[in-house]
């Protein structure tokens, strides 16, 4: 089973990408789906942290990424491989994929941070089926309802999540680089276009 790791500034699509190898046998996981799932079911590994997660308080990352063995482990032998999206944002989690043996190769998307910007201050969201759409879509095709801005996608949020970017998940680069096999994509082309790169670095 090939273990992915995406990586890349917000707005670089890879999200989509994920999506786009799910025809190819791969899963994606969700670290913020995850959770909520998690929290849905009062799962066990979280119901000591539910009154401080309540309470505005961040789960610690081993139980974070236990709820991820846990998701990994309910795998069907035939699965291609998954692709972990969102869940090494700092060294230490870096250090624990590495221990846990969980990913073998990361994919960075690189792209400008404006090209970024532009993306993330221009897409919609589906307030029912949280669909996102990145063109100028303005209805959800399938719920039929008119599409609204995330509040992740303001102007002072995108500044910031760049801003924690830089400082937290950047410097953890070189430590990729160094444990993993470590592929780098243009995430400036349109989603099509990356796509074909992605094929191609995976060799599918
Ligand atoms: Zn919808």
């Amino acid at each position: 089973m090939r273990k992915l790791l995406f990586m890349g500034l917000p707005g670089a699509g890879k999200g989509t990408q994920a999506e786009l190898l799910e025809k190819f046998g791969f899963k994606q996981i969700s670290t913020g789906d995850i959770i909520r799932e998690a929290f849905k079911n009062h799962d066990k590994i979280i119901q000591p942290y539910e009154e401080s997660i309540n309470n505005g308080g961040f789960l610690p990352d081993e139980i974070i990424f236990q709820l991820i063995e846990k998701a990994l482990s309910k795998f069907s032998e035939g699965t291609k491989g998954y692709i972990l999206d969102g869940a090494v944002r700092t060294l230490p989690q870096a250090e624990y994929v590495k221990e846990h043996n969980l990913i073998d190769t990361v994919l960075f998307f690189e792209l400008t941070e404006d090209t970024a910007y532009e993306r993330l201050s221009s897409r919609m969201v589906c307030p029912n089926c949280k669909k996102i759409y990145s063109n100028k879509t303005t209805h959800c095709e399938k719920c039929n309802v008119d599409l609204i801005k995330r509040h992740d996608d303001s102007h002072e949020a995108i500044h910031n999540r760049f801003q924690i970017y830089k400082e937290k998940t950047e410097p953890v680069m070189p430590f990729l680089k160094e444990n993993f096999e470590f592929i780098v994509l243009d995430a400036n082309p349109s989603v099509e276009e990356i796509h074909k790169e992605v094929l191609k670095a995976l060799e599918l």
